[in-house]
This record gives C-alpha cells, sequence and structure tokens, in this order.
C-alpha cells in the first residue's frame, strides 16, 4: 500500500481556511456565515469556507465589470493574454501535486489520476487555449448596400469578448471544468466570476491564488464560495453579467437556461448525460469489456459522459457482462491518497444515498445485480455495480445515476442498437466497439450524441468540442467552438 504523504503545502492550504477572492481582496462573506466542507474518504471535516451571500456575489460581479470595461485588461493585447495563460499554466505545472491533493481531499478521487488526469488535462487545455489568443479573426467583406448604390464603402467584421463571464460549475472534475472556462475567457479577454460547486471549492481557490501570481490585473478572475440557491442564483439574476456558462445537471441547467433567456444573457449548458456504449458482435471483445468498464466506473462513475448504459449483441452478451463484472470484483475501493486503490468514494452521504435508492429500486423490480450493489463506510464508498435484466424504459436505464452503476441490455443487430443507444433524453456521448469500418461508418451519423468514441470512451481532447445533443446541454466546450461562445460579433460598415 503506497500511500501518498500530504505536501507541507496542502496541508497549510487547507488549514487556513481558505477565503474569497474578490477583485484584488481575499475576503470572508459579508455576513460572516461559512460552510464546511467534508473529506469523501472518511466523512470527516476538512475545512469552512466562506458561504457567499447576495451582496459578495455583486461585489464580485462589480469588480469583474470594472476590470472589464476600464482597467489595464481591457486593454491587453492578445500576445499579453496568451503570455498570461501560459505563466498561469506553468504555474499550475509547478503546483500539479499540491492541486492534484486537494482534489482528491475535497473530492475523493486518486491524487495520483488527479495530477495525470484532471490537473495534466487542465493544464494542456490552457496551453491549447493560449495559442488561440493570437489567432482571433474577424473579417472583411465586399458589400453592396442595395440603398445606396453610388456609395463606396469598407466593411468589416470583429469578433470581440462578450464580457463578465458568471461560471458555476459541478463537483466531479472541479478544477478541470473551471480551466474549460476560464480558458476561453481569457484567452480572448473576458473576466470571469467563478462559482464553484458547494462540495469542491479548494482547487478553485488555489487556482484564484496562481491567477493572482501570474500577473493578471485585479478583477479579471474572481472566486465565490457558496450554495447554488444562494451564490449561484444570485449570480444568474445578476444584470451586469453578459454571459452565463453552467456546467451540472439538466435541471439546475433548465432553471439557469429560462433566466438567461429572459435577459437575453448569452449562455452555454454543460448538463447531464446517459451515454451508451455499443459493443457489436466483432469486436474486440477483450478490449470492449475493459473498455465499458472503464467508461463507467473510472471517477467512480461520477463523469457526464460516463458509459452508464450497455448495449452488447445478443451472441456475447453473457461473455461481456461476466468481464465486466470480474473487473468490477476485483477493484479495490478506499482513499484516493492510496495509489493502489481503484476506486474511491463517492463525492456526499446524499450522492451514496442516491446511488443506493437506484440500486434497491433495480433489486426491487427484480432487475439481476450482476456484481457489487453494495455500499459502506465510513466514507461514502458503493462497490461498482452492473445491473442485468431490465427493459429499456426502467428509470435505471433512462435516468443519470452519476455513480459506480452500469446497465446491460442485449441487442440484435444494428438497428436495435441504435434505436435503443438513441432511445434516451440524454446525448452527451457513445461509444462504439467494433472493428467493421462500414458499420463504425453507418452507426456515427445516426447516432444523436455530441461526441461519439470508436473503441475508445470518453476520450477528450482541447481542440475537439465537448458538449451535448437534448437534454445534454446547449452549447460546446474546448475547440475553436469555445472561442465562439465567448465572443460576439460586430458587422462594421464605413462610407467612404
Ligand atoms: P448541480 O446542478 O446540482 O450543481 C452544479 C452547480 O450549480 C453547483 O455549483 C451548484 O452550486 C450550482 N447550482 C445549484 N442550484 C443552482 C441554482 N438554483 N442556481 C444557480 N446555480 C445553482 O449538479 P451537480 O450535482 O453538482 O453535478 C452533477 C451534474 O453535472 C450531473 O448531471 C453531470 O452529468 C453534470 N456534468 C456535466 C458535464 C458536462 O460537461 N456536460 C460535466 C460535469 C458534470
Amino acid at each position: 500500500m503506497a500511500i501518498a504523504t500530504l505536501l507541507p503545502a496542502t496541508t497549510a492550504f487547507i488549514q487556513r481556511a481558505p477565503r474569497m477572492l474578490i477583485g484584488a481582496e481575499w475576503v470572508e462573506a459579508a455576513d460572516g456565515q461559512t460552510m464546511p466542507l467534508h473529506n469523501p474518504a472518511t466523512g470527516e471535516q476538512l475545512c469552512v469556507v466562506p458561504r457567499a451571500t447576495v451582496d459578495d456575489v455583486d461585489r464580485a460581479v462589480l469588480a469583474a465589470r470594472q476590470a472589464f470595461d476600464d482597467s489595464p485588461w481591457s486593454r491587453t493585447r492578445p500576445r499579453e493574454r496568451q503570455n498570461l495563460l501560459w505563466k498561469l499554466a506553468d504555474l499550475m505545472q509547478r503546483d500539479a501535486e499540491l492541486l492534484a491533493q486537494l482534489e482528491c481531499l475535497n473530492n475523493g478521487k486518486s491524487a495520483a489520476v488527479a495530477q495525470v488526469m484532471d490537473v495534466q488535462l487542465a493544464i494542456d487545455f490552457l496551453r491549447y487555449m493560449a495559442g488561440w489568443a493570437t489567432k482571433i479573426e474577424g473579417s472583411s467583406v465586399e458589400v453592396s448596400v442595395p440603398l445606396m448604390p453610388d456609395q463606396q464603402f469598407h466593411s468589416f467584421i470583429r469578433r470581440e469578448a462578450v464580457g463578465v463571464v458568471g461560471a458555476i460549475v459541478a463537483w466531479n472534475f472541479p478544477l478541470l471544468l473551471a480551466c474549460w472556462k476560464l480558458g476561453p475567457a481569457l484567452a480572448t479577454g473576458c473576466t470571469v466570476v467563478l462559482k464553484p460547486a458547494d462540495e469542491t471549492p479548494l482547487t478553485a481557490l488555489k487556482l484564484a491564488e496562481l491567477v493572482q501570481e501570474a500577473g493578471y490585473p485585479d478583477g479579471v478572475f474572481n472566486v465565490v464560495t457558496g450554495t447554488g440557491i444562494t451564490a449561484g442564483a444570485a449570480l444568474t439574476h445578476n444584470p451586469r453579467v453578459d454571459k452565463l456558462t453552467f456546467t451540472g445537471s439538466t435541471a439546475v441547467g433548465k432553471e439557469i437556461g429560462k433566466i438567461a433567456m429572459d435577459s437575453m444573457t448569452r449562455v452555454t449548458l454543460e448538463l447531464g448525460g446517459k451515454s451508451p456504449t455499443i459493443v457489436m458482435a466483432d469486436a474486440d471483445l477483450g478490449s470492449a469489456a475493459a473498455g465499458a468498464a472503464s467508461a463507467i466506473f473510472f471517477n467512480q462513475g461520477q463523469v457526464c459522459c460516463a458509459g452508464s448504459r450497455l448495449y452488447v449483441q445478443r451472441k456475447h452478451f453473457d461473455n461481456v457482462v461476466a468481464d465486466i463484472a470480474g473487473i468490477a470484483n476485483a477493484m479495490k475501493l478506499g482513499s484516493g491518497l492510496d495509489a493502489s486503490v481503484d476506486m474511491g468514494p463517492l463525492i456526499s452521504a446524499r450522492q451514496q444515498e442516491r446511488v443506493w435508492r437506484y440500486i434497491e429500486m433495480g433489486r426491487d423490480s427484480g432487475a439481476t445485480i450482476a456484481c457489487g450493489g453494495e455500499r459502506f463506510g465510513p466514507g461514502y464508498f458503493v462497490k461498482p455495480t452492473v445491473i442485468v435484466d431490465v427493459d429499456q424504459q426502467h428509470s435505471l436505464v433512462q435516468e443519470e445515476i452519476f455513480g459506480p452503476v452500469l446497465v446491460a441490455i442485449p441487442f440484435d443487430d444494428e438497428a436495435d442498437a441504435l434505436r435503443m443507444a438513441n432511445d434516451s433524453p440524454y446525448g452527451l456521448g457513445a461509444s462504439i466497439w467494433s472493428n467493421d469500418l462500414a458499420a463504425v461508418h453507418r452507426m456515427i451519423p445516426r447516432i444523436k450524441s455530441g461526441s461519439v468514441w470508436v473503441n475508445c470512451h470518453s476520450a477528450l481532447d482541447p481542440a475537439l468540442p465537448f458538449g451535448g445533443y437534448k437534454m445534454s446541454g446547449v452549447g460546446r466546450e474546448m475547440g475553436y467552438a469555445a472561442i465562439e461562445h465567448y465572443t460576439e460579433l460586430k458587422s462594421v460598415l464605413i462610407k467612404l
């Protein structure tokens, strides 16, 4: 057993009860209220952070507004924005182990995995976005202007930063999700108020320290810690915010979308998923089973695009399910500080209870638990679970569980697989496991999801847009698509 020793800097960060960053100030909540954070592996309290009030959020938005409208930041050239983002990424690289340990303590995930996945992906993404800072282009257009046929014009289209961004994120990849918002915002010249998830604000607060150290002007990045119902709602309703970008549940995303439409605030919504893993009969079944297991069990199944529905061509169904159950049964559960552990705890007692209710629902309705189906403590553990003998219309198949629970159903042919894969309110990701090139190419355009992976699952790259069809969201993150979402177009016509 290799238990990681906490860095002195990790312990010091937690012990000093981190505060929020508003403008240039590290502050408590205006009314002094705090909220406790817990270590999901033990259930013990880690520390407290400020519980932001509506006033705190308003002050943070004002700081971001002033920084956008009238500060050195508003005159920053693309090259400086590029260099600052690189500097920030370098500082994150320097503190990668600290960031990973904070993510582990606060979220429960493996520190070793967080360092090479969450933190490294965030760093790579910021560097990718730094590259865009110097490549944002408008265009010039030769116009006719029918109402003024005798005039000459010079006309061009500018792409301008959208302004103050209100960013609200979920707890499953706290740092990475924050950087998916921060990267395009800082590359384009926006300013940001970030509201991390109630449960996991620690890496966002560390990130804010690094933003200051990188040399960003005050007010460019602000972090308010607090609840969704107060701080999140205050950010959503604030009229000084130009764009909202939200990662979280479909239920909250829909509310935020409606509020944004009321004020015509620009909005991007990255929401829930129930992504299918489709294993065709011709697939390399060994790697398909391993891939399907990792598609659902990585990060304790708390992944928006987790492969939580498994469809296997009938003649191999029992074998593939048995292989996945074998992998699940061999997984070691424990603290994310133990590098030999395969799966950590869920984020909270509430999430453990939610996942447990689904497992019980499956049992009560006569489904078969092929493996797992147990929970334990201390901490919020649920064993990796595979459920079979469920109908496509069952809540286990239709609803997002957001835990290490896989439902598996056999299919007869390609049409059957596509019908069931698309029979979902969600459309975030899907994977096809097959070596039949023609079948794969026939299926890709017919799958209704924002990403399709072939012989892999949840493989993300900064250059590839990521987002959802249907109830999985509106808009895209990553790639040039993200730059488009953080900019407005302005048409300019000059009469010569
Ligand atoms: P959640 O919707 O409960 O919370 C997400 C964030 O919204 C938190 O910061 C929360 O404080 C805030 N919030 C809650 N109520 C609010 C309100 N009324 N107004 C404003 N903000 C509010 O989601 P969660 O449980 O934290 O995260 C899990 C969900 O996130 C899952 O559905 C998962 O699929 C989704 N997710 C999606 C993506 C993606 O890229 N599509 C990525 C990660 C997670």
